[in-house]
């Protein structure tokens, strides 16, 4: 494996500034992603230090030890690595579980091989109040996507191939870049894919101080048996719940019937692992489960019946981001019922329905966009 060097270190700054200039309206973090958030993410800030070890974790809090440490000293965290990685032989790492040898350079329906391919990392600051603190949180987004939604906002670079490859120092470099830059936590979003170079970024990250928590920033639709090995090695799930029904899932994310039931069952696993998202003293949220739940026009999400899914098998104050900001891009508009915004009627009913289902912890910044 190639040592993080000052030269890849500084690649990665580089890559953090060009990412910004590429990317100036990338929305909030979304993971193939759904629509969440305003347009609010500023340039990352260039820097040309080097991150000797030690210094590079001088902005995480000094009280937190972010869950993947341990895994790293006894090295667990190589081993989940390694099996992630032997998982990539014949594909299964999403649900679509297409079987692609990507260790033989193939590429599955996520679009991706074995090759890592990032299409940018910096300060995001549209994401929740608790994740963006004041330094941002710290995004890094993946090329590809498995899921695949005719609505999505990113689709450039879930769909179309945007970002570059790099390799796995490189993704351990852009993490401490980003701590030492001042952002609260490592923001992977849409990971599933390169699930296993994640973790190998983070064990070799770990190693030269990373201390900040990773938020695992996702559609939703993961598989159980992927997420426990990712226990104790993510502080923060950030899954959507996009659809109550799987006929809705079929239509608009590439047949995908399977999403209610496997995110059900993804959101369990995850608050199994992780908890409930609590603020710390400061504000910045350090772990714990956060859902996204992005409101479609037409009562395509099927929003009801999600508020009461979660109200009915999480704690009552589990954070629930209620989201407004659907925009009909991408191939949208060849759809009917989803070629328009919602209405700020739609979006009461959303928030009505989810407090009539007991939820008690709603972010409804959404608000703002109606
Ligand atoms: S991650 Fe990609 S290659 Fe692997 S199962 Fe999913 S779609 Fe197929």
């Amino acid at each position: 494996m190639e040592r993080l060097t000052r030269r890849s270190f500084l690649r990665s700054c580089l890559h953090l500034a060009g990412s910004a200039a590429a990317f100036p309206l990338l929305p909030m973090s979304t993971s193939c992603k759904e629509q969440s958030g305003p347009a609010d993410s500023r340039p990352g800030r260039e820097t040309e230090d080097s991150p000797e070890r030690g210094t590079a974790a001088r902005t995480a809090h000094p009280e937190f030890e972010p869950a993947f440490l341990a895994l790293h000293q006894t090295g667990e965290l190589s081993q989940r690595a390694e099996k992630l990685w032997g998982l990539m032989a014949s594909c299964e790492l999403c649900p679509r579980m297409c079987g692609t040898d990507r260790l033989a350079s193939d590429t599955g329906f996520c679009g991706a091989s074995a090759k890592l391919e990032i299409a940018a990392h910096h300060p995001h600051f549209g994401e929740e109040k608790g994740l963006v603190g004041t330094g941002g949180s710290g995004a890094v987004f993946f090329t590809n996507c498995g899921l695949r939604c005719v609505f999505c906002i990113n689709w450039q670079i879930s769909q179309g191939g945007a970002g570059s490859e790099r390799s796995i120092e490189d993704l351990a470099g852009m993490m401490l870049t980003l701590q030492k830059i001042g952002c609260g936590n490592i923001n992977v979003v849409t990971p599933t894919h390169y699930s296993a170079h994640i973790v190998r970024a983070v064990d070799l990250a770990a190693g030269m101080g990373l201390r900040l928590p990773i938020v695992y920033n996702t559609c939703g639709w993961e598989r159980p048996e992927i997420l426990r090995l990712l226990d104790g090695i993510v502080d923060i799930y950030l899954p959507d719940f996009k659809y109550a029904d799987g006929g809705m899932a079929e239509k608009y994310s590439s047949g995908a019937d399977t999403y209610p039931q496997l995110t059900k069952a993804a959101l369990i696993e995850m608050h199994r692992q992780v908890g409930t998202a609590r603020p710390s003293a400061d504000g910045l949220i350090r772990r714990g489960l956060i859902v996204r739940h992005l409101v479609m026009p037409n009562n395509i999400a099927g929003t009801r019946a999600v508020m009461k899914w979660i109200g009915e098998n999480l704690p009552a104050d589990t954070y629930v981001n209620v989201m407004s900001q659907y925009t009909p891009v991408y191939k949208a508009s060849e759809y009917p019922p989803i070629s328009r915004r919602i209405t700020r009627g739609e979006y009461d009913d959303a928030v009505r329905w989810a407090r009539e289902a007991g939820l008690t912890n709603l972010d409804i910044q959404g608000y703002r966009f109606l």
